[in-house]
């Protein structure tokens, strides 16, 4: 069916369909205030966030701010640094002004997302000159592996260079640079060692945690660093994602997304001694007593496999949303990207997804700009887009990555050739997401509530399908799953009331 329908889920079935039981308990619509509503954005690696003080620091603490750039993996990343550090008298506060610790967690997928950090760098400096001159200064994750020595060079304010493997070892690099015996570069790449050495337990913040099962890549798409600066990909044991979601759970989360670069290409011996696939370990989480929820990003079309396509039709626990990435419609385009796979193979994969989840809300990664990509390949990801139909997307115009095979290929595009594709496939893309949000006007969707909104008495929480929901209501519903009825839509978020 036409993804513009307004009034029906995306598969063509009445709302009232597959998960009537769980979402749609039928009460009668009532009339919103959408206008007063601030509106949910997807997060989007290009805006860092600021890890939110669990603790208020004393005169007995050193605190320590970190700011997040990039994707999950790096918000993951960013609370387990807070937990290592927790031990040693660390709290985290949320403004750099009194800092003993700076930590800029960063992102090196686009070049304008690594160009920020420096932009960052600069303010610190003047910061710590006028105001703060024993704050010390981390720059981690994915900038920091890549260009290593050259961060000090070009930011002399940076104490410590921590890849996104060893920030475990945050707290003997902290003691080498306080004892002055110089400053610290680290960029090992042992992943299997930072997870062991991490702490069982987790600082849980929330009623929605990130928990990392799989890390790094094996892929190689022409156009991405991420094997590069994350390395080779390495699924967590078993035993230890258990201990992690019990402790999420013992402490109130209710909703666990499991992350990973690719993360549907997770992999390790079960306690049965049985090969386990994430689909095996969703279910086996979903046991997990106070775990309502699951969700898994961000997924690769070649490792779908049919055990995670039948836990996504069982598992009444996860959530009716998927993000997987296709990046470009045109064949040659896919290959020329090294994605392994071709758009009539993933096209078929969604039918089979659809078939086993109907009510799915698809959400996807789109590059425009790829070297060599023509008007006729552009038109074919626009052709894809018409033809899948996304609740939710991401797009980006290819940025040139030092080092990536994509970086010295010929017909590099011209950047207002970029622009212009990006700006047609984002009407398209928006325009789908609205309707999509539009079509669950009049349903009544479970919404955990994570906090207040901007509004006075308003609180905003997520439904199955990811979409920000805002709704009135008193603050002792935070962390509860609410039963809230839609009466409007934007491009990014809900608005409905309690019934
Ligand atoms: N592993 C996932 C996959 O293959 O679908 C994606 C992970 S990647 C960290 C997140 C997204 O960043 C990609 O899906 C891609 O759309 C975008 N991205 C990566 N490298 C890029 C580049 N050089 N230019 C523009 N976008 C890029
Ligand atoms: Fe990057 Fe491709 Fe690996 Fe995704 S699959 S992380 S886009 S190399």
């Amino acid at each position: 069916m036409s993804p513009r329908d307004k009034t029906a889920p995306r598969d063509g079935r009445p709302a009232s369909g597959r998960n009537s039981t769980v979402l749609d308990i039928g009460r009668p619509p009532t009339a919103a205030n959408p206008s007063a509503k601030p509106a949910a954005k997807p997060r989007d690696v290009d805006t860092p966030t600021v890890l939110s003080p669990r603790l208020t620091p004393n005169k007995n603490t050193k605190s320590v701010f970190i700011k997040t750039y990039g994707c999950q993996m790096n918000v993951y990343d960013s609370e387990r640094m807070a937990d290592v550090l927790a031990p040693i008298g660390y709290s985290a506060v949320d403004s750099p002004d009194h800092a003993d610790l700076v930590i800029l967690n960063t992102c090196h997928i686009r070049e304008k997302a690594a160009e920020k950090v420096y932009s960052e760098l600069g303010r610190i400096r003047k910061h710590q000159k006028t105001n703060n001159p024993d704050m010390k200064v981390a720059v981690a994750g994915c900038v920091a592996q890549a260009e290593g020595a050259e961060i000090k060079r070009r930011a002399p304010v940076v104490d410590m260079v921590l890849g996104p493997q060893t920030y475990h070892k945050l707290p003997e690099m902290i003691a080498q640079v306080t004892r002055a015996t110089g400053d610290v570069l680290e960029t090992d790449f042992d992943t299997i060692e930072k997870f062991d050495a991490l702490p069982a337990g987790r600082n849980a913040k929330g009623y929605s945690a990130f928990l990392t099962v799989q890390e790094g890549c094996d892929k190689f798409c022409t156009f991405c660093v991420v094997p590069y600066t994350r390395g080779a990909e390495v699924s967590r044991p078993v035993d230890q994602i258990v201990a992690e979601a019990r402790s999420l759970a013992s402490q109130g989360v209710r909703e666990i997304t499991l992350i990973g670069q690719n993360v549907d290409a997770y992999h390790a011996d079960g306690p049965d001694g049985s090969a386990w696939g994430l689909g095996h370990l969703i279910r086996h989480l979903a046991k997990i007593g106070g775990i309502d929820r699951m969700r898994f990003t961000t997924s690769h079309p070649r490792d779908m496999d049919a055990d995670l396509i039948e836990t996504l039709a069982t598992e009444p626990k996860l959530m009716p949303y998927l993000h997987l990435p296709i990046q470009a419609g045109s064949d040659r385009v896919l290959d020329a990207m090294n994605r392994g796979h071709t758009y009539e193979h993933y096209k078929a994969l969604i039918a089979r997804i659809r078939a086993a989840r109907p009510d799915i809300a698809l959400s996807g990664d789109f590059i425009v700009g790829f070297p060599g990509e023509t008007d006729e390949d552009f038109e074919a990801t626009m052709t894809c887009v018409r033809e899948i139909g996304y609740a939710s997307s991401f797009s980006f115009k290819y940025s040139v990555r030092p080092g990536t095979p994509g970086a010295s290929l010929p017909r590099q595009v011209p950047e207002d050739v970029k622009s212009e594709r990006l700006k047609r496939l984002q009407e398209l893309l928006y325009t789908q997401q609205r309707e999509w949000n539009e079509s669950l006007i009049g349903r009544t969707l479970d919404v955990l509530v994570e906090g207040t909104a901007k509004g006075d008495g308003q609180l905003f929480g997520r439904s199955p399908y990811l979409t920000g929901t805002h709704f009135d209501g008193p603050e002792s519903l935070i962390g509860q799953i609410v039963p809230v009825r839609i009466t409007s839509a934007g491009v990014n978020s809900l608005v409905g009331e309690r019934v």
